[in-house]
């Protein structure tokens, strides 16, 4: 069963990363600019942390790093979007849907929560970790994944005027193409663990 884990500190959205770095400085511009030279490849997902939490994890490659994105919501997305299908019947539901009508559902779940819930994000880059990695772990913005950095940047971005992220990010937070990849991979999850997933669908009614 889910245990809810809203985390009432997350402050950003996708949008407000976008805009701020598209507005805030010659810098943080300049950075904007680069996003369309990257794609992002090798989409994984933490499916226990998504059948746990309903915590979305997506693990990317974005040039030669490696980009975390994490929302919640995808799950509950999931089930709302499936409500006219199922027809409160606990099981055997699933597998009447087909592959693309799945996977067109799936897409459409993670990119609403994609839009509309606060993320938390990390790139294994030396500009995430010199420059964004310390303001968006601090309990204000709360928006770094992972281990937060409490060592304030001394050389670069000291005014904290560069917008939020490194433009591996920006890349994979723009396009958001990777969310029609992401819901491949949790399709083929679903395929193996459609008792499973019924069954968490089943007790978030
Ligand atoms: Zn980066």
């Amino acid at each position: 069963m889910i245990k809810w884990r809203k985390t009432p500190l997350n402050e950003i959205t996708r949008n407000d990363i976008l805009r701020r770095s598209k507005n805030e400085s010659e810098s943080s511009r300049r950075r904007y600019a680069k996003l369309k030279f990257y794609t992002s490849k090798d989409i994984q997902i933490d499916f226990s942390e998504l059948y746990s939490y309903d915590s979305f994890v997506a693990r990317m490659r974005v040039g030669d790093y490696t980009v975390i994105i994490a929302f919640e919501g995808a799950f509950q997305n999931f089930a709302q979007d499936t409500a006219s299908i199922r027809k409160n019947q606990r099981k055997g539901w699933l597998k009447k849907i087909n592959d693309t009508e799945l996977k067109k559902i799936l897409t459409n779940s993670i990119s609403k929560s994609l839009d509309n819930e606060d993320l938390q994000v990390a790139c294994s880059c030396p500009d995430f970790q010199y420059r964004f990695d310390y303001y968006l772990s601090r309990p204000d913005v709360d928006a770094k994944y992972g281990v937060k950095q409490n060592v304030e940047p001394e050389v670069r971005n000291v005014a904290n005027n560069q917008g939020y992220v490194c433009k591996h990010l920006l890349a994979a937070l723009y396009g958001k193409r990777w969310a029609i990849a992401a819901a491949k991979v949790w399709l083929q999850y679903i395929k193996h663990n459609i008792e499973l997933t019924e069954e968490i669908i089943w007790d978030l009614r």
